[in-house]
């Protein structure tokens, strides 16, 4: 096996490579990433997107503190992602 990991296909068409298990493919969840957060700051974003956080069902597993000590998440963008996270009835774990 290659350092990449294993090839896989998204039904999509989104060629990439992944270790272990997760095969969410990150064309796709930049896609959702970009429609979902993107009336954050960019910082904000990128900071998400590190975290492998592409939705808002995924934010709502995290703790709000967790979040916060994200690098590029500042006050601001935690009120967003509680409004966001709002619309959708979910919230951080408490
Ligand atoms: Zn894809």
């Amino acid at each position: 096996m290659s350092n990449l990991g294993k090839r896989h296909i998204c039904e999509w068409g989104h060629v990439f490579y992944r270790r272990g298990g997760c095969t969410v493919c990150p064309v796709c969840a930049q896609q959702t990433s970009d429609a979902v957060f993107g009336r954050l700051a960019r910082p904000a974003q990128r900071a998400l997107r590190d975290a492998g956080i592409y939705s808002l069902a995924q934010l709502a597993t995290y703790r709000r503190e967790d979040i916060l000590a994200l690098h590029g998440m500042g006050k601001r963008g935690m009120q967003l992602l509680e409004e966001l996270l709002q619309e959708q009835e979910l919230s951080f774990l408490s």
